[in-house]
């Protein structure tokens, strides 16, 4: 193919083309890692490294009893255990006062085992968004975000140590994977925040604020991309739903799974048969675009990764989120928005909604935020073709610029 098509762009109707600027996504101050093919590198397998200790959060409650006596502990504790660290999201013996004190030690240590230490904590004036930089059991650093709202309290959980999926935008991304992290060491991200709030110390509650003082809702939009450590993430996400001992209790409703778009794994978490909202990273809607923002297009389109959320919407009757960060003069152009509709209304009507997520203005950077009138231009048109479509909030970014960060600094 001569050299001139192969870098053209795909034609598009002149409606769509106003001839604005168009900034091309790449990195700043550091190398996108490429592979043979001269593409960025995408690395799906988790490079081996030491397991962290296994976990009662690892394990299904019928294998929890066989576990225990298989270090030597009394099996049938293993419940009363799971009631300290479900309900009480404590790991303390001295606390388990229920249990005999002979041997309570010991259950703890091989059925509770240390997974996160806190190495640092940021929070906002307020009180109200605290970020988390835990360190794993081996130096592995990932971070959780804590934010109440009205009537919710919502955990940003971490999938992954760093990421595999190379987007040149995102500070996770520029770690490479570091390894997956396991069921337990996701969980346990609720349950030492879930301790955070019983201690008081997440703010901005209001006096009419009657929510239950525990996290609320899950969105797995921390470090990581949860689908390409598929197998650990439903174990979490099956604990997080399990009624009280044998998990935290939650609503399926209440937890987003996300993407950047690994499609097959679309179709696994829909036959799932849990119904957890299913977000999808898209941030383009063209290929053009997206191969260069989002590396993994160029393993699954944006088509088949609209088909899979459709897909998605089929099976489980829940509405689906596609997620588009607004970058000024990358991919907020008009055409682009009616470009997005046009493709999610030719999959139907009522199965989906957009969130625009604006970012953070950052002066001198390609990674800007949208300005105003664009902004609201971007939403008007998804509006006017009749996709329901709500600005996100994006709390927690003025603690630090983008997901990772912290850990990068770390
Ligand atoms: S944006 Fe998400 S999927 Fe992409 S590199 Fe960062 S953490 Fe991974």
């Amino acid at each position: 193919m001569p050299a001139d098509l192969e870098t053209a762009e795909p034609a598009r109707p002149a409606i769509r083309r106003t001839g604005a600027r168009q900034v091309r996504p790449a990195t700043e101050g550091w190398q996108q890692q490429k592979g043979a093919d001269g593409r960025p590198l995408l690395q799906f397998a988790s490079p081996k490294r030491g397991k962290p200790p296994v976990h009662l959060a690892d394990l299904k409650p019928e294998e929890w009893k066989g576990k225990a006596e298989e270090l030597g502990l009394p099996g049938f504790r293993v419940k009363q255990l799971a009631r300290h660290y479900y309900t009480r999201w404590t790991t303390d013996p001295a606390e388990m006062t229920d249990l005999p004190a002979a041997g309570r030690e010991e259950l703890v240590a091989g059925m509770l085992p240390p997974l996160l230490t806190e190495v640092k904590r940021l929070e906002t004036d307020r009180g109200d968004t605290i970020k988390f930089l835990w360190k794993l059991h081996d130096g592995a650093l990932v971070e959780s975000v804590l934010m109440r709202y009205p009537g919710r309290i919502t955990l940003c959980v971490s999938s992954q140590a760093g990421c595999g999926m190379n987007c040149p935008f995102c500070a996770t991304g520029q770690q490479g994977l570091t390894r997956n992290m396991s069921a337990a060491e996701i969980v346990d991200q609720i349950v030492q925040a879930n301790r955070v709030i019983a201690s008081g110390a997440l703010g901005g509650k209001k006096r009419d604020d009657h929510s239950q003082e525990r996290v609320s809702n899950i969105v797995f939009m921390g470090m990581g991309e949860p689908l390409a450590n598929y197998a650990r993430i439903m174990q979490a996400v099956r604990t997080m739903v399990a009624p009280a001992p044998n998990g935290l209790g939650m609503s399926a409703r209440n937890i987003t799974v996300s993407t950047v778009g690994l499609v097959p794994a679309i179709g696994k978490l829909a036959n799932e048969g849990i119904p957890v909202t299913f977000a999808l990273s898209l941030h383009a809607p063209d290929d053009g675009l997206r191969d260069e923002l989002i590396p993994v297009n160029s393993r699954w389109k944006v088509d088949e990764a609209l088909d899979a959320a459709r897909d998605y919407f089929d099976k489980t009757g829940r509405r689906v989120s596609i997620e588009y960060a607004l970058i000024k003069d990358m991919n907020d152009h008009g055409w682009r928005a009616d470009l997005l509709a046009e493709k999610l209304n030719e999959r139907g009507h009522g199965w989906v909604h957009v969130n625009p997520i604006p970012l953070n203005p950052t002066p001198g950077s390609i990674w800007t935020a949208s300005d105003l009138d664009v902004q609201r231009e971007f939403v008007r048109r998804l509006e006017a073709a009749g996709i329901p479509t709500t600005i996100r909030d994006t709390r927690g970014k003025e603690i630090d610029g983008a997901c990772g960060q912290l850990a990068t600094e770390g």
